[in-house]
């Protein structure tokens, strides 16, 4: 990189927080999709004035420039495909207000998200998006991806619970977005546009988000299935029996293998499924909830169900669900990891295909995720990355794909496209959709410094 351009980005953040050595450049080459590009400079801003000032520098030099979090995002966003500045957003970590009275609450980007939500809890409060990557993930990263979790069911996702954010675009000007009240309708909305824009469309600097009261009472349980089909279909009848869990997520046997250990009890040998399936609200409420779900199960004898009998118990189901992505790689030492969504009552469908073309293309599938919202995570793993496995690979996903479609679906609920997805997405989107598309970040982005290579092929 020009020593002068250098030595003006380190003037913006300090020379302490502007990295060029080899080692730190490699720690920020990479994210979830195991991708790895070199980024030519590291940068730390510490507010959104350093932000702003920054990319109105790449802008004028075409210099391209990289937002990331906590690096955990799974379609290859955080790479800097393209060389050029990753912007790290980890001193941007401050949770600037939590207005109590009006249930909103202020933070910057860098905030990881698990650690937001401790600092709710002890003021009773809620911020319901729960990634399985909480604990690492970002407040940034999961708005610029729109992620969800296993409360989407019940709560939504991430563009449910963010109300305005302030942006800084390509040319550094500042620009903010919606409200910070529960209405607002003036104008287009452009906080639905930032969220899962993917870091293409500008860098997020402050998200105003809206919070929920602490549920007074919740109960977690574990459903063991002998049946793929009637587990998976049981889904479907749960949600349509008035019964709406704050969690409903889903593992099959080779999901459930990979975690066994993990779960509060090993589970029998001819279990085929797990559903794991919690209930919120008011006791009353609760104890209602619970009493239809004894109910329909009656019906189900496929099914047992095991209600976890202390906090121990809960955290090791959560401990099992939230290790599957990463001990998959006991399986083999590599994984695509798709995240499609079908109507819930498509689920069966899905599942039944995913068997079917495991054993066609002989790979290694394991499916798992939020059924409740028909959010399945379909992990194709595989032995080594030679081109026979990966054309493989891409086989497997353009089938997986075209069937998603097929069944009224969308290729992606959660990770967003990165690079791993564009070349799939016309796919799914019609081409006056994709040169809309275009056109928006042409207006953005004139320059196309920023994130160039993801979501648009
Ligand atoms: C074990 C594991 C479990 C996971 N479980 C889930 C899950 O349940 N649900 C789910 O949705 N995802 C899940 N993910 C994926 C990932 O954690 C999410 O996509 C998360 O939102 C990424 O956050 P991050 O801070 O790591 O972002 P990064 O990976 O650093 O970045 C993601 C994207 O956001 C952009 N970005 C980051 N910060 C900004 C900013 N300030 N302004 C503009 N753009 C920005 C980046 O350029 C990139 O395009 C999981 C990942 C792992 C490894």
């Amino acid at each position: 990189m020009d020593s002068t351009l250098l030595q003006k980005i380190s003037n913006i953040v300090g020379q302490k927080h502007c990295r060029t050595g080899k080692e730190e450049l490699h720690c920020y080459s990479y994210d979830g999709s195991r991708q790895r590009a070199l980024p030519d400079v590291v940068v730390f801003p510490d507010c959104t004035e350093q932000v702003s000032a920054l990319l109105r520098l790449a802008n004028e030099h075409g210099l391209p420039v990289t937002a990331r979090g906590a690096g955990s995002g799974m379609t290859g966003g955080a790479v800097p495909l393209q060389g050029g500045m990753v912007l790290a957003c980890s001193r941007l970590n401050r949770i600037l207000e939590i207005d109590k009275e009006n249930q909103i609450a202020v933070v910057q980007p860098g905030v990881i998200t698990g650690e937001f939500q401790s600092e709710l809890k002890k003021q009773q409060l809620m911020y319901p998006p729960d990634p399985a990557s909480l604990k690492f993930c970002t407040l940034g990263g999961n708005a610029a991806e729109c992620a969800g979790g296993p409360s989407a069911v019940k709560y939504g996702v991430t563009k449910d619970s963010i109300i305005g954010l302030e942006v800084v675009l390509a040319n550094g000007d500042i620009l903010h977005t919606g409200t910070r009240t529960e209405k607002g309708v003036v104008g287009y909305d452009l906080t639905r546009l930032f969220i899962g824009s993917e870091g293409t469309l500008g860098v997020i600097t402050q998200i105003i988000t809206r919070l929920q009261p602490l549920p007074e009472w919740k109960e977690t349980f574990l459903l063991q299935s002998t049946s793929l089909q009637k587990s998976t279909t049981l889904v479907a009848k749960i949600l349509q029996h008035n019964i709406l869990p704050c969690t409903l997520e889903y593992m099959d046997k080779t999901a459930i293998s990979v975690v066994s250990e993990l779960l509060p009890e090993p589970p029998a040998e001819d279990i085929r499924t797990m559903l794991i399936l919690e209930i919120d609200g008011s006791k009353d409420h609760v104890m209602d909830q619970v009493q239809r779900l004894r109910e329909l199960l009656k019906q189900e004898p496929h099914c047992s169900l095991r209600q976890a009998a202390n906090e121990q118990d809960i955290q090791d189901i959560w401990r099992a669900r939230r290790s599957i992505s990463p001990a998959a790689f006991k399986l083999n030492p590599h994984k695509s990891s798709e995240d499609v969504v079908v109507p819930r009552t498509r689920i069966p469908d899905l599942v039944l295909f995913c068997e079917s073309l495991a054993g066609k293309l002989q790979l290694i599938i394991l499916t798992f995720g939020h059924a409740g919202d028909g959010n399945l995570h379909v992990n194709i793993m595989t032995r080594n990355r030679d081109q026979r496995e990966s054309e493989k690979i891409q086989q497997a996903k353009s089938a997986l794909f075209t069937e998603v479609l097929r069944l009224g679906g969308t290729i992606s609920g959660e990770h967003g496209v990165g690079n791993t997805k564009s070349a799939f997405i016309s796919l799914e989107l019609d081409r006056t959709s994709i040169a809309v598309m275009r056109s928006l970040k042409k207006l953005f982005d004139p320059n196309t410094i920023l994130n160039p290579g993801k979501i648009l092929p």
